[in-house]
């Protein structure tokens, strides 16, 4: 019965004003949400997380090794995204809708559908603590909100495990990143983060959540930090939405 009128409510919601697919526009029917069902049946998913060598570990893991240090006897890192994220293609509007229009049940859509998916997997199942990248305060201040932490704890929430946003700190303004090569997003993040605070419990696997891997340069500086307040044997993975590089 409760449904029923739920179903009602929301009917009547979407007649005043219709909900639309966030990637092609059709109307959503009563039981879509965000997406429509042709394009979450086109939904171009990775599925990274059911291997542990892919093209965004093999990126991540090629940047590792020129990292002196944060080689360690577990050397491969696991990475993985939830889609490919093709500039040209319409799905970019997942993490446009999440980013600049506010729109943050779309973030915690796809993180509890990223998180459920690993928590299937052999490689992140076991994570127990999870990392937002975070956002330095003045632009945290300005968009209301950190795109990667909306993610982040709709993961967390997927997989039974804390969400820590104490950990990890930004500790410099940086540029924003999309008008840079890969040299200069590597240096523009370069110690860029440090870890405010390691006592989170014997830890064994964490987790570093972003929105968008592109170069991978500023999930590298997160790892960086996090390494040195971490050592071996925790494993340090890394988990984003889209991934930039088919
Ligand atoms: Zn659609």
């Amino acid at each position: 019965m409760k449904k029923l009128i739920s179903d009602h409510i929301k009917a009547l919601a979407d007649l005043m004003l219709p909900r639309v697919c966030i990637v092609c526009g059709r109307k959503l029917l009563i039981y879509e949400k965000h997406l429509c069902l042709p394009c979450c049946a086109d939904m171009p998913f990775t599925h990274f997380w059911e291997r542990s060598h892919n093209p965004m570990a093999d990126k991540f893991n090629g940047l590792l090794q020129e990292s002196p240090g944060l080689v360690t006897p577990e050397h491969y890192a696991y990475c993985c995204s939830l889609f490919f994220y093709d500039h040209d293609a319409h799905y970019r509007m997942i993490l446009y809708n999440l980013k600049y229009r506010g729109n943050v049940e779309v973030g915690e859509h796809f993180g509890r559908m990223l998180g459920m998916r690993i928590a299937e997997s052999a490689h992140f199942r076991d994570v127990d603590c999870v990392i937002p990248v975070p956002l330095h305060w003045r632009r945290r201040w300005k968009r209301g909100y950190n795109q990667a932490e909306v993610i982040a704890s709709a993961m967390a929430g997927a997989l039974g495990v804390t969400m820590r946003t104490d950990v990890l700190k930004r500790r410099r303004y940086t540029k924003t990143q999309t008008q840079l090569d890969i040299e200069a997003k590597s240096a523009n993040v370069s110690g860029a983060f440090e870890v405010c605070r390691s006592d989170v419990g014997n830890v064994k696997h964490l987790l570093i959540v972003d929105d968008l891997f592109t170069t991978g340069s500023t999930l590298m500086a997160c790892f960086a930090a996090l390494r040195k307040a971490f050592p071996y044997p925790v494993r340090i993975s890394v988990a984003t939405l889209g991934f930039v590089g088919r």
